[in-house]
Protein backbone atom coordinates (compact mmCIF):
# COMPACT_ATOMS: atom_id res chain seq x y z
CA UNK A 1 0.00 0.00 0.00
CA UNK A 2 1.36 3.11 -0.81
CA UNK A 3 -0.18 7.08 0.02
CA UNK A 4 0.26 10.58 -0.91
CA UNK A 5 1.97 12.57 2.06
CA UNK A 6 3.34 16.10 3.00
CA UNK A 7 6.79 16.03 3.94
CA UNK A 8 7.49 18.78 6.20
CA UNK A 9 11.08 20.70 6.62
CA UNK A 10 11.74 22.94 8.98
CA UNK A 11 14.50 24.49 10.64
CA UNK A 12 15.92 22.55 12.69
CA UNK A 13 19.23 24.72 13.60
CA UNK A 14 17.13 27.26 14.97
CA UNK A 15 15.29 24.81 17.80
CA UNK A 16 18.04 24.81 20.96
CA UNK A 17 18.40 21.12 21.41
CA UNK A 18 16.84 20.89 24.78
CA UNK A 19 13.77 22.51 23.58
CA UNK A 20 13.49 21.07 20.44
CA UNK A 21 10.69 18.58 22.07
CA UNK A 22 8.33 21.63 22.67
CA UNK A 23 9.29 23.45 18.87
CA UNK A 24 8.38 20.18 17.46
CA UNK A 25 5.17 19.55 19.54
CA UNK A 26 3.79 23.05 18.77
CA UNK A 27 5.13 22.61 15.01
CA UNK A 28 2.60 19.55 15.04
CA UNK A 29 -0.25 21.51 17.32
CA UNK A 30 0.07 24.85 14.30
CA UNK A 31 -0.20 22.10 11.59
CA UNK A 32 -3.24 20.45 13.01
CA UNK A 33 -4.61 23.90 13.75
CA UNK A 34 -4.31 25.27 10.29
CA UNK A 35 -5.29 21.97 8.72
CA UNK A 36 -8.66 21.64 10.92
CA UNK A 37 -11.81 21.79 8.44
CA UNK A 38 -10.19 20.19 5.51
CA UNK A 39 -10.44 16.54 6.88
CA UNK A 40 -8.60 14.10 9.12
CA UNK A 41 -4.94 13.76 9.49
CA UNK A 42 -1.80 12.75 11.25
CA UNK A 43 1.33 14.12 11.69
CA UNK A 44 3.96 11.82 12.26
CA UNK A 45 7.34 13.31 13.43
CA UNK A 46 10.13 10.66 11.51
CA UNK A 47 14.04 11.86 11.67
CA UNK A 48 14.27 15.52 11.80
CA UNK A 49 11.14 15.95 9.76
CA UNK A 50 7.21 15.50 10.42
CA UNK A 51 4.86 13.54 7.56
CA UNK A 52 1.54 14.71 7.06
CA UNK A 53 -0.99 11.45 5.89
CA UNK A 54 -4.85 10.97 5.81
CA UNK A 55 -6.78 9.27 8.19
CA UNK A 56 -8.55 7.91 5.30
CA UNK A 57 -9.72 10.47 3.08
CA UNK A 58 -7.79 12.28 -0.08
CA UNK A 59 -4.81 14.94 0.06
CA UNK A 60 -5.49 17.40 -1.29
CA UNK A 61 -2.40 19.23 -1.38
CA UNK A 62 -4.08 22.42 -3.42
CA UNK A 63 -5.92 22.99 -0.07
CA UNK A 64 -3.62 21.83 2.66
CA UNK A 65 0.02 23.56 0.92
CA UNK A 66 -1.04 26.83 1.13
CA UNK A 67 -2.31 26.01 5.34
CA UNK A 68 0.97 24.52 6.14
CA UNK A 69 3.64 26.44 4.56
CA UNK A 70 2.70 29.33 6.53
CA UNK A 71 3.72 28.23 9.23
CA UNK A 72 6.82 30.05 11.20
CA UNK A 73 10.16 27.38 11.47
CA UNK A 74 8.65 25.69 8.37
CA UNK A 75 11.59 25.65 5.73
CA UNK A 76 9.35 23.83 3.42
CA UNK A 77 7.22 20.99 1.96
CA UNK A 78 7.51 18.11 -0.63
CA UNK A 79 4.31 16.42 -2.09
CA UNK A 80 5.09 12.78 -2.23
CA UNK A 81 4.19 9.13 -1.75
CA UNK A 82 4.82 7.30 1.33
CA UNK A 83 4.95 3.26 1.02
CA UNK A 84 5.85 0.27 2.95
CA UNK A 85 7.29 -1.74 0.83
CA UNK A 86 10.56 -0.81 0.14
CA UNK A 87 10.92 -3.97 -2.79
CA UNK A 88 13.09 -2.22 -5.52
CA UNK A 89 10.58 -2.93 -7.92
CA UNK A 90 8.35 -1.41 -5.82
CA UNK A 91 10.37 1.87 -5.27
CA UNK A 92 10.58 1.98 -9.37
CA UNK A 93 7.19 1.90 -10.26
CA UNK A 94 6.37 4.77 -7.45
CA UNK A 95 9.04 6.74 -8.80
CA UNK A 96 7.76 6.54 -12.32
CA UNK A 97 4.23 7.40 -11.15
CA UNK A 98 5.51 10.16 -9.69
CA UNK A 99 7.58 11.76 -12.16
CA UNK A 100 3.98 10.72 -14.51
CA UNK A 101 1.88 13.23 -12.49
CA UNK A 102 4.45 16.15 -12.07
CA UNK A 103 5.79 16.25 -15.20
CA UNK A 104 4.38 14.21 -18.10
CA UNK A 105 4.60 15.61 -21.43
CA UNK A 106 7.41 18.20 -20.35
CA UNK A 107 10.81 18.13 -21.96
CA UNK A 108 13.33 18.49 -18.76
CA UNK A 109 16.36 16.65 -16.92
CA UNK A 110 16.14 15.14 -14.00
CA UNK A 111 18.18 12.97 -11.62
CA UNK A 112 17.51 10.44 -8.62
CA UNK A 113 18.58 10.94 -5.35
CA UNK A 114 18.61 7.94 -2.95
CA UNK A 115 18.97 7.97 0.80
CA UNK A 116 18.75 5.03 3.54
CA UNK A 117 18.44 5.12 6.84
CA UNK A 118 18.96 0.78 6.73
CA UNK A 119 22.04 0.15 5.93
CA UNK A 120 21.09 -3.28 5.91
CA UNK A 121 19.15 -2.92 2.34
CA UNK A 122 20.59 -4.95 -0.15
CA UNK A 123 21.77 -1.72 -2.62
CA UNK A 124 23.59 0.93 -2.21
CA UNK A 125 22.41 4.34 -2.53
CA UNK A 126 24.17 4.81 -6.02
CA UNK A 127 22.39 1.90 -7.06
CA UNK A 128 19.26 2.53 -6.24
CA UNK A 129 19.42 5.92 -8.17
CA UNK A 130 21.06 3.89 -11.00
CA UNK A 131 18.08 1.24 -11.23
CA UNK A 132 15.17 3.89 -10.30
CA UNK A 133 16.84 6.64 -13.06
CA UNK A 134 17.13 3.72 -15.86
CA UNK A 135 13.47 2.87 -15.24
CA UNK A 136 12.51 6.87 -15.56
CA UNK A 137 14.71 6.68 -18.50
CA UNK A 138 13.01 4.34 -20.27
CA UNK A 139 9.67 4.85 -19.74
CA UNK A 140 9.63 9.16 -20.05
CA UNK A 141 11.27 9.50 -23.75
CA UNK A 142 11.23 13.37 -23.03
CA UNK A 143 13.24 13.38 -19.69
CA UNK A 144 17.49 13.34 -19.70
CA UNK A 145 19.38 12.95 -17.08
CA UNK A 146 21.76 15.57 -15.72
CA UNK A 147 23.29 15.23 -12.68
CA UNK A 148 24.81 18.69 -12.25
CA UNK A 149 22.16 20.76 -12.49
CA UNK A 150 18.94 19.12 -12.90
CA UNK A 151 15.73 20.71 -13.25
CA UNK A 152 13.92 17.90 -11.15
CA UNK A 153 15.91 15.69 -8.35
CA UNK A 154 13.61 12.64 -7.36
CA UNK A 155 14.10 11.79 -4.22
CA UNK A 156 14.37 8.33 -2.73
CA UNK A 157 14.18 8.15 0.63
CA UNK A 158 14.38 4.63 2.39
CA UNK A 159 13.43 5.08 6.39
CA UNK A 160 10.94 3.30 8.51
CA UNK A 161 9.00 3.86 5.14
CA UNK A 162 10.26 4.88 2.28
CA UNK A 163 9.96 8.07 0.43
CA UNK A 164 9.50 9.48 -2.77
CA UNK A 165 9.42 13.03 -4.04
CA UNK A 166 10.58 15.84 -5.86
CA UNK A 167 8.91 18.92 -5.77
CA UNK A 168 9.87 21.67 -2.76
CA UNK A 169 7.92 24.33 -2.04
CA UNK A 170 9.04 27.20 0.09
CA UNK A 171 8.05 28.39 3.53
CA UNK A 172 8.05 31.91 5.16
CA UNK A 173 11.20 30.37 7.07
CA UNK A 174 11.44 32.75 10.30
CA UNK A 175 12.00 30.88 13.45
CA UNK A 176 9.76 28.80 15.09
CA UNK A 177 7.36 30.44 16.96
CA UNK A 178 7.93 31.22 20.59
CA UNK A 179 11.96 30.93 20.33
CA UNK A 180 13.09 33.73 20.75
CA UNK A 181 11.12 34.81 23.17
CA UNK A 182 8.02 37.18 24.10
CA UNK A 183 7.21 40.75 23.15
CA UNK A 184 3.54 42.15 23.65
CA UNK A 185 2.89 43.56 20.57
CA UNK A 186 0.28 47.15 19.99
CA UNK A 187 -2.06 46.26 17.28
CA UNK A 188 -4.15 48.82 15.83
CA UNK A 189 -6.74 48.40 12.80
CA UNK A 190 -4.29 49.74 10.00
CA UNK A 191 -2.58 48.65 7.99
CA UNK A 192 1.10 48.84 9.78
CA UNK A 193 0.94 47.09 13.10
CA UNK A 194 -0.61 43.89 11.86
CA UNK A 195 2.58 43.67 9.38
CA UNK A 196 5.43 44.80 12.57
CA UNK A 197 3.33 42.17 14.78
CA UNK A 198 3.91 39.48 11.89
CA UNK A 199 7.53 40.05 11.23
CA UNK A 200 8.25 39.98 15.11
CA UNK A 201 6.75 36.76 15.13
CA UNK A 202 8.43 35.47 11.97
CA UNK A 203 11.54 35.89 14.43
CA UNK A 204 10.29 33.33 16.64
CA UNK A 205 8.84 36.11 19.26
CA UNK A 206 5.67 35.28 21.34
CA UNK A 207 3.58 38.07 20.64
CA UNK A 208 0.48 39.26 22.76
CA UNK A 209 -0.96 41.52 21.53
CA UNK A 210 -2.82 44.52 22.48
CA UNK A 211 -5.76 46.68 21.31
CA UNK A 212 -6.58 49.52 22.82
CA UNK A 213 -10.56 50.57 22.56
CA UNK A 214 -12.80 53.61 22.81
CA UNK A 215 -16.19 52.54 22.66
CA UNK A 216 -19.10 53.79 21.75
CA UNK A 217 -16.47 56.48 19.93
CA UNK A 218 -15.16 52.84 18.27
CA UNK A 219 -17.73 50.59 16.94
CA UNK A 220 -17.70 46.84 17.53
CA UNK A 221 -16.60 46.60 14.08
CA UNK A 222 -13.36 47.84 14.68
CA UNK A 223 -13.07 45.94 17.12
CA UNK A 224 -13.96 42.77 15.41
CA UNK A 225 -11.36 44.24 12.77
CA UNK A 226 -9.10 43.96 15.15
CA UNK A 227 -9.62 40.65 16.05
CA UNK A 228 -10.06 39.12 12.50
CA UNK A 229 -6.55 40.68 11.90
CA UNK A 230 -5.03 39.01 14.70
CA UNK A 231 -6.66 35.61 13.65
CA UNK A 232 -4.86 36.28 10.28
CA UNK A 233 -1.15 36.02 12.15
CA UNK A 234 -2.31 33.47 14.22
CA UNK A 235 -2.63 31.01 10.97
CA UNK A 236 1.40 31.80 11.19
CA UNK A 237 2.15 31.57 14.90
CA UNK A 238 -0.67 28.66 15.79
CA UNK A 239 -2.46 31.06 18.08
CA UNK A 240 -2.63 34.15 19.52
CA UNK A 241 -3.51 36.16 22.72
CA UNK A 242 -5.09 39.57 22.00
CA UNK A 243 -5.86 42.04 24.85
CA UNK A 244 -8.72 44.29 24.80
CA UNK A 245 -8.00 47.48 26.89
CA UNK A 246 -11.03 49.73 27.46
CA UNK A 247 -9.46 53.57 26.83
CA UNK A 248 -12.47 55.59 26.47
CA UNK A 249 -12.53 57.06 29.65
CA UNK A 250 -9.17 58.01 29.77
CA UNK A 251 -8.89 59.15 26.44
CA UNK A 252 -11.92 62.00 27.68
CA UNK A 253 -10.16 62.91 30.65
CA UNK A 254 -6.83 63.69 28.70
CA UNK A 255 -8.92 65.70 25.91
CA UNK A 256 -9.89 67.46 28.91
CA UNK A 257 -6.24 68.19 30.89
CA UNK A 258 -3.75 68.02 27.87
CA UNK A 259 -3.31 70.89 24.89
CA UNK A 260 -5.30 69.72 21.95
CA UNK A 261 -2.49 69.65 19.57
CA UNK A 262 -0.45 67.04 21.87
CA UNK A 263 -2.91 64.97 22.58
CA UNK A 264 -1.69 61.65 20.54
CA UNK A 265 1.48 62.39 22.51
CA UNK A 266 -0.08 61.45 25.61
CA UNK A 267 -2.42 58.80 24.73
CA UNK A 268 0.83 57.13 22.64
CA UNK A 269 2.64 57.53 26.03
CA UNK A 270 -0.31 55.74 27.57
CA UNK A 271 -0.56 53.22 25.63
CA UNK A 272 3.28 52.31 25.97
CA UNK A 273 2.80 52.24 29.86
CA UNK A 274 -0.07 49.94 29.33
CA UNK A 275 1.40 47.78 27.29
CA UNK A 276 5.01 47.80 29.19
CA UNK A 277 2.27 46.77 32.57
CA UNK A 278 0.98 43.88 30.26
CA UNK A 279 4.47 42.71 29.07
CA UNK A 280 5.51 42.15 32.83
CA UNK A 281 2.87 40.53 33.66
CA UNK A 282 3.38 37.69 31.03
CA UNK A 283 7.25 38.10 31.09
CA UNK A 284 7.79 39.71 27.92
CA UNK A 285 11.00 42.16 27.31
CA UNK A 286 9.93 44.01 24.71
CA UNK A 287 6.96 46.38 23.21
CA UNK A 288 6.67 46.39 19.25
CA UNK A 289 4.76 48.90 17.08
CA UNK A 290 4.13 49.57 13.61
CA UNK A 291 5.63 53.02 13.45
CA UNK A 292 7.48 54.03 9.92
CA UNK A 293 9.90 57.22 10.94
CA UNK A 294 8.12 59.80 9.03
CA UNK A 295 4.87 58.71 8.16
CA UNK A 296 2.83 61.00 10.26
CA UNK A 297 2.25 63.70 12.36
CA UNK A 298 3.28 61.41 15.65
CA UNK A 299 6.27 59.34 13.48
CA UNK A 300 8.36 62.23 13.24
CA UNK A 301 11.57 61.61 15.41
CA UNK A 302 10.62 64.39 17.84
CA UNK A 303 7.28 62.24 18.59
CA UNK A 304 9.14 59.32 18.45
CA UNK A 305 11.89 60.25 21.32
CA UNK A 306 8.79 62.30 23.36
CA UNK A 307 6.52 58.88 23.24
CA UNK A 308 9.30 55.96 23.78
CA UNK A 309 10.64 57.71 27.10
CA UNK A 310 7.21 56.34 28.19
CA UNK A 311 8.70 53.07 28.60
CA UNK A 312 11.54 51.45 30.33
CA UNK A 313 11.27 48.23 27.84
CA UNK A 314 13.04 48.28 24.37
CA UNK A 315 10.48 48.93 21.84
CA UNK A 316 10.80 47.00 18.43
CA UNK A 317 9.63 49.03 15.08
CA UNK A 318 10.45 46.68 12.37
CA UNK A 319 8.92 49.35 9.99
CA UNK A 320 10.57 52.08 11.02
CA UNK A 321 12.79 52.25 8.03
CA UNK A 322 10.28 50.92 5.16
CA UNK A 323 7.99 53.24 2.77
CA UNK A 324 4.73 52.55 2.84
CA UNK A 325 4.24 50.73 -0.19
CA UNK A 326 6.75 48.48 1.13
CA UNK A 327 4.49 47.75 4.03
CA UNK A 328 1.49 47.61 1.84
CA UNK A 329 3.05 44.87 -0.14
CA UNK A 330 4.06 42.91 2.99
CA UNK A 331 0.55 43.35 3.99
CA UNK A 332 -0.73 41.90 1.03
CA UNK A 333 1.31 39.07 0.66
CA UNK A 334 0.24 37.76 4.13
CA UNK A 335 -3.36 38.54 3.54
CA UNK A 336 -3.99 41.16 6.49
CA UNK A 337 -4.34 44.19 3.90
CA UNK A 338 -7.83 43.27 2.71
CA UNK A 339 -8.96 43.56 6.43
CA UNK A 340 -6.92 46.38 7.20
CA UNK A 341 -8.25 48.95 4.64
CA UNK A 342 -12.14 48.03 6.05
CA UNK A 343 -13.49 51.92 6.87
CA UNK A 344 -14.04 51.21 10.85
CA UNK A 345 -12.93 54.12 13.21
CA UNK A 346 -9.89 54.35 14.77
CA UNK A 347 -9.03 55.83 18.79
CA UNK A 348 -6.39 58.12 17.23
CA UNK A 349 -8.74 59.26 15.02
CA UNK A 350 -11.10 60.45 16.96
CA UNK A 351 -11.00 63.93 18.70
CA UNK A 352 -7.67 63.95 16.31
CA UNK A 353 -6.41 67.57 16.15
CA UNK A 354 -6.37 69.63 12.84
CA UNK A 355 -2.69 70.58 13.53
CA UNK A 356 -1.28 68.16 16.01
CA UNK A 357 2.24 69.74 17.38
CA UNK A 358 5.05 67.56 15.00
CA UNK A 359 8.11 68.74 16.80
CA UNK A 360 6.87 68.31 20.49
CA UNK A 361 9.28 68.84 23.38
CA UNK A 362 9.82 65.64 25.32
CA UNK A 363 10.19 67.71 28.50
CA UNK A 364 7.10 69.87 28.18
CA UNK A 365 5.04 66.77 28.01
CA UNK A 366 6.44 65.14 31.35
CA UNK A 367 6.09 68.18 32.56
CA UNK A 368 2.45 68.70 31.32
CA UNK A 369 2.00 64.47 32.16
CA UNK A 370 3.48 65.11 36.18
CA UNK A 371 0.37 67.16 36.98
CA UNK A 372 -2.58 64.55 35.32
CA UNK A 373 -3.07 63.32 38.86
CA UNK A 374 -5.90 60.71 37.62
CA UNK A 375 -3.84 59.54 35.45
CA UNK A 376 -2.23 56.33 37.04
CA UNK A 377 -5.08 55.64 38.51
CA UNK A 378 -7.07 55.71 35.28
CA UNK A 379 -4.39 53.00 33.47
CA UNK A 380 -4.80 50.66 35.88
CA UNK A 381 -8.55 50.70 35.60
CA UNK A 382 -8.27 50.25 32.14
CA UNK A 383 -5.54 47.46 32.89
CA UNK A 384 -8.26 45.52 35.02
CA UNK A 385 -10.80 45.77 32.77
CA UNK A 386 -9.13 44.39 29.95
CA UNK A 387 -10.58 41.49 28.32
CA UNK A 388 -8.40 38.63 27.08
CA UNK A 389 -9.18 36.74 23.78
CA UNK A 390 -7.12 33.51 22.72
CA UNK A 391 -7.30 33.35 18.87
P1 LIG B 1 -1.25 51.48 11.94
O1 LIG B 1 -1.32 51.38 10.43
O2 LIG B 1 -0.54 50.34 12.57
O3 LIG B 1 -2.57 51.77 12.56
P2 LIG B 1 -0.60 54.21 11.78
O4 LIG B 1 0.15 54.46 10.53
O5 LIG B 1 -2.05 54.49 11.83
O6 LIG B 1 -0.30 52.72 12.24
P3 LIG B 1 -0.28 55.62 14.28
O7 LIG B 1 -1.72 55.86 14.42
O8 LIG B 1 0.68 56.75 14.54
O9 LIG B 1 0.16 55.06 12.89
O10 LIG B 1 0.11 54.44 15.25
C1 LIG B 1 1.44 54.06 15.44
C2 LIG B 1 1.45 52.74 16.18
O11 LIG B 1 0.82 52.88 17.46
C3 LIG B 1 0.65 51.67 15.48
O12 LIG B 1 1.39 51.06 14.46
C4 LIG B 1 0.35 50.74 16.62
O13 LIG B 1 1.48 49.94 16.92
C5 LIG B 1 0.10 51.72 17.77
N1 LIG B 1 -1.35 52.01 17.88
C6 LIG B 1 -2.01 53.06 17.40
N2 LIG B 1 -3.33 53.00 17.71
C7 LIG B 1 -3.51 51.87 18.41
C8 LIG B 1 -4.64 51.20 19.02
N3 LIG B 1 -5.86 51.71 18.97
N4 LIG B 1 -4.43 50.04 19.65
C9 LIG B 1 -3.19 49.50 19.71
N5 LIG B 1 -2.11 50.06 19.16
C10 LIG B 1 -2.24 51.23 18.51
MG1 LIG C 1 -3.62 53.50 12.68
Amino acid sequence: MDEKVLIVKYGEVAMRKNNQYIFISRLVSSIRRNLDGLGEFYVVKEQGRLIIESRGGEMDFDKIIPRVIKIFGILGVCPGVKTKDQGIENLKRLALEHVKEYYAGRKMTFKVQARRANKDYPLISNEICAIVGEHILENMPDMTVDVRNPEAVVSVELRNDAYVFSKFIEGYGGLPYGSSGRAVSLLSGGIDSPVATWMMAKRGLYVDCVYFNSPPYTSERAKQKVVDLASIIAEYTGGIRLHIVPFTELQLYLLENVPEDKLTIFLKRAMMRCGQAIAEKSGAMALITGDSVGQVASQTMQAIFAVNSATTMPVLRPLAGMDKQEIIDIAEKIGTFETSIQPFEDCCTIFVAKHPETKPSANVIKRIEAKLEKLDEMLEQALAETEVIDL
